[in-house]
């Protein structure tokens, strides 16, 4: 491998694949198996060989949430207590999984709601008993919580939905944020709740009405957390985000004419995947500034930061081209 002595190697984005169990209303046939970490498709009728892939960690349809927070987001909420910056992302075709992945259900809670447990149980023991004036009055730890959409390349405020365009800007620390974003400080699992329903539920609304919307938007968490040992505070952020669906990124051979001509390819997921790539590779460039997600993203994906992109697949035959698609792209930036 080619690396100049003294040149800051960036902190890989791990790519897992989950495969979610087939729909009972959907009787086509399946072309997804798992072994190990590995994932094959076949019985595709154009397509006579099967085609395998491998990655760090495959979970198949019989895995938990809980093996997957476990697994893949728990090891890193304790970076962002150490004050680093950390996003999970789950990425995919519409009916994948994502929002399956992150969100959940009520008996059984995805990654969003996982981590707010965690940190709420976990804060703590992580940090001392001395209060600080930063930060709440009761202990040395602060979490704020924010809810944004980027749709068409606009960034919303999904704590006070009449911010639909908000610009992304850096400080002198070369900090990424958005100015005028609502952030509320949240002092348990029930906070957290009161916030991220009403919200989550504006945003279901406007996807009814707006034909795909939610298909076509990432849908963002963001938690800052600020926490105290000794005289020192931490500062940390973590990013939760649901992906817009992949399913209009399959044409990448001519995305640039494509881009520009009809908007119809998610300008922030094709570059989503640039970044990684870009990063996994080691390249010496790396085009945040080319999306509006990317761009937000600059101080918590790549350099020291921790990252993880939870890919989704469906297993049937029905989705046989996305998932195929799905599975290149993610061995792409493994
Ligand atoms: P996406 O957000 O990628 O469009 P969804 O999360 O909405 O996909 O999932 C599509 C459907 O599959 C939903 O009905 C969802 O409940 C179901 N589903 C997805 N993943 C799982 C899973 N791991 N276990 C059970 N059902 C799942
Ligand atoms: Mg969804």
């Amino acid at each position: 491998e080619r690396k100049k002595s003294g040149e800051k190697r960036q902190t890989r984005v791990k790519v897992v694949i989950r495969v979610r169990p087939p729909l009972t209303q959907d009787n086509s046939k399946i072309c997804v198996g798992t072994a190990g970490n590995k994932v094959e498709i076949f019985n595709h009728r154009n397509i006579k060989e099967n085609l395998q892939y491998e990655f760090s960690s495959v979970f198949d349809k019989s895995s938990s949430q809980r093996e997957i927070f476990e697994v893949c987001v728990k090891p890193l909420l304790g970076h962002a207590i150490k004050g680093e910056n950390v996003s999970i992302f789950a990425y995919g075709p519409t009916g994948a999984g994502k929002t399956y992945t992150m969100l959940g259900t009520e008996e059984d809670p995805g990654m969003i709601p996982r981590v707010m447990h965690t940190l709420f149980q976990s804060l703590p023991a992580h940090c001392g008993t001395a209060a600080g004036p930063a930060l709440n009055a009761a202990s040395d730890h602060k979490v704020s919580f924010s809810f944004l959409e980027i749709y068409n390349e606009k960034v919303q405020d999904l704590l006070n939905p009449s911010e639909t365009d908000l610009p992304i800007r850096e400080d002198g620390n070369h900090n990424i944020f958005v100015a005028g974003l609502t952030e509320k400080v949240i002092r348990s699992f029930d906070d957290f709740k009161h916030l991220f329903g009403p919200a989550s539920k504006n945003r279901t609304m406007a996807a009814t009405k707006l034909n795909d919307r939610s298909s076509r938007s990432h849908c963002i968490v963001q938690l800052k957390v600020d926490s105290r040992r000794g005289n020192q505070v931490y500062h940390g952020k973590i990013y939760l985000i649901d992906l817009a669906g992949s399913e209009d990124n399959r044409r990448t051979g001519n995305i640039g004419i494509r881009l520009k001509e009809s908007g119809a390819i998610n300008k922030s997921l094709f570059v989503l995947g640039e970044v990684v790539d870009a990063i996994n590779n080691n390249l010496p460039r790396i085009p945040y500034r080319n999306s509006k997600l990317t761009r937000l993203l600059q101080d918590s994906i790549g350099g020291s930061c921790h990252a993880v992109m939870i890919t989704n697949v469906s297993p049937e035959e029905s989705f046989y081209y996305d998932t195929y698609c799905t599975l290149n792209f993610a061995t792409k930036s493994r």
